[in-house]
This record gives C-alpha cells, sequence and structure tokens, in this order.
C-alpha cells in the first residue's frame, strides 16, 4: 500500500501554488481546498452548488489565506466549451495550473445491475470520468507551464476490485486508474507533471452515510484526519512519482 498518512506538511508546502480543487463545495474536497489554502495555496473552488462554494471561500478569507477563486460547474451538462473558457479565465488570471485535484463524484444507485437505469450510469460516468478528462485536456497547457504540476484523480475500493452492486460508481473508478496511467506515461517525458490516482479510504462524508445507511459514522475517519497524503501530492515532495496508486488511509 501506498500511503503517507504520517506526512507532516511544513507550513508553507504550497506556497506560490495555484491549485484546482472540484467538488470544493463539501466532504473531502471542502476539507482539502482549506488544508491547501493553509499550506499557502492559492486555490480555486471548484463545484455545482454556488453557495457551499461561497461558505468555503468565505472561511478562507476569514483566516486571512491567500485569496481562492470560485468556478461554479455542474459536470453533468458542462460542454467542451465551458471547460476550455474556464481554461481561458485561468489562464489570464494565473497564467499557469500548479495543482488539479479531481474530487467531485457522484454514487449513483448501489443496486444490482439488471435494475441499474442507463440514464443513471450515463450520469454516474459523466461526472466521475468523462467531465474530469475533457476538463483535464482543456487544461493541459496550463499545467505544462507550471515548474511542478500534480494531478491527483480520486478513486475508490470499487476501482481496484469490483464489488456487486456498485454499478456505474466502480466502474468509472476503474476508468479512473486506467485514465491516470495512460497519461502518466503521455508526460513522463515532459518531467514536469506527475498524475496519480488516490483512494481516499471510508471516509466520514455525506456520501459515505448514502453508501452505508447502517454505519455508525463516529467508526470513521474525518476527511480533515486522511488529508496528509493529499498534501504530500500536491506538493514537491512527490516529484517523480507518476502513474501509481495512493491510500490516504490504511484499511480497515
Ligand atoms: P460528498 O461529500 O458527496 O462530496 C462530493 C462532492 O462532489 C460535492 O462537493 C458535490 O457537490 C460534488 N459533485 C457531485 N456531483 C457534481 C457535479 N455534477 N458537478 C460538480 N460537482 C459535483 O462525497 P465525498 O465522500 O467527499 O467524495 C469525494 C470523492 O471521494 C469522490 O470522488 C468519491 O467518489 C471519493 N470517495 C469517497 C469515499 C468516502 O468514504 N467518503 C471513499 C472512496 C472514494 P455538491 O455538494 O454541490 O453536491
Amino acid at each position: 500500500m501506498n500511503c503517507k498518512i504520517d506526512y507532516q506538511a511544513p507550513a508553507g508546502l504550497l506556497k506560490e501554488r495555484i491549485i484546482l480543487v472540484t467538488g470544493a463545495g463539501d466532504g473531502i474536497g471542502r476539507a482539502a481546498a482549506l488544508a491547501f489554502a493553509r499550506h499557502g495555496a492559492t486555490v480555486v473552488l471548484l463545484g455545482r452548488t454556488l453557495s457551499k462554494l461561497e461558505t468555503v471561500y468565505d472561511e478562507i478569507e476569514a483566516e486571512g489565506l491567500p485569496q481562492p477563486a470560485i468556478f461554479p460547474l455542474n459536470f453533468e451538462g458542462a460542454t467542451l466549451k465551458d471547460y476550455h473558457d474556464m481554461a481561458e479565465t485561468l489562464d489570464k488570471e494565473f497564467g499557469r495550473l500548479d495543482g488539479l485535484l479531481h474530487n467531485a463524484g457522484l454514487l449513483g444507485n448501489i443496486t444490482p445491475f439488471a435494475q441499474y437505469n442507463p440514464a443513471l450510469w450515463e450520469q454516474v460516468m459523466q461526472v466521475n470520468i468523462n467531465g474530469p478528462i475533457w476538463m483535464t485536456q482543456a487544461l493541459l497547457p496550463l499545467l505544462e507551464t507550471s515548474p511542478d504540476a500534480s494531478v491527483v484523480f480520486t478513486s475508490s475500493g470499487v476501482g481496484r476490485k469490483g464489488r456487486a452492486y456498485w454499478g456505474a460508481y466502480s466502474v468509472s473508478k476503474f476508468a479512473t486508474e486506467g485514465f491516470i496511467e495512460v497519461l502518466a506515461d503521455e508526460v513522463e517525458h515532459l518531467g514536469n507533471i506527475r498524475v496519480n490516482s488516490l483512494n481516499p479510504g471510508a471516509t466520514r462524508t455525506r456520501m459515505r452515510a448514502t453508501a452505508y445507511p447502517g454505519e455508525d459514522p463516529e467508526t470513521l475517519r474525518t476527511p480533515e484526519e486522511i488529508l496528509p497524503t493529499y498534501l504530500w501530492l500536491m506538493g514537491p515532495d512527490s516529484r517523480g512519482h507518476n502513474g501509481e496508486r495512493f491510500d490516504a488511509q490504511p484499511p480497515r
């Protein structure tokens, strides 16, 4: 297992870095965005619910951290033009991108495949893999401009070992694991971009509570407790690691 849960991130780890976090309004994405800002990064908060992004924005401002930016975007309806407009805006504002955390995710239904709704299947694939892939394509030139860029895709245990009833969610995470290997291999020769996958493991969020309604949330680590591997991957200490799979916590 490739896990850095004991990593002690130095205070200024992400100073001067521009990092985009998807699904930054809630759960793990919210915690990661706050932690990146607390370690010096300028964070771009992307998500589908503006009010949640604004709350995170206000928290960052209230702590006197580098001024963040908000980018409302719903992967369900987003078009290639939206991704390219976003890249243009980021280019004008910052001129480069040093970190990209693909964290937004949709669970879909946990149900036998025989009963899986095809429209929901498409929706989950759109939010979890297709949208993030085309967004990454649009952002590649900005990542190439960075002296040290880290792209992290969020995976799952069911993206590494299939499990009955997990349907599109599981398949989308397998696709994620495949995609990071393809892109990592393509950018390897550039030397300044790394692309890795990260499985958060069981974490106390809304998505986990939906997937496991009978579970006591108090038995789970909070998003804040699983962040050392996120920080390690976004900072310079993970240089040279490309196309690898990481876990944010040891298995339970
Ligand atoms: P969460 O609390 O449900 O957060 C998911 C985030 O994704 C929310 O900010 C949500 O926005 C955003 N999102 C959902 N659909 C979107 C869309 N169409 N467009 C843009 N943003 C969208 O879940 P979480 O547990 O923090 O999950 C974060 C990541 O970790 C996901 O990729 C998930 O698959 C993965 N993961 C979680 C666990 C776990 O135990 N929690 C385990 C393995 C993997 P809104 O708040 O606006 O809905």
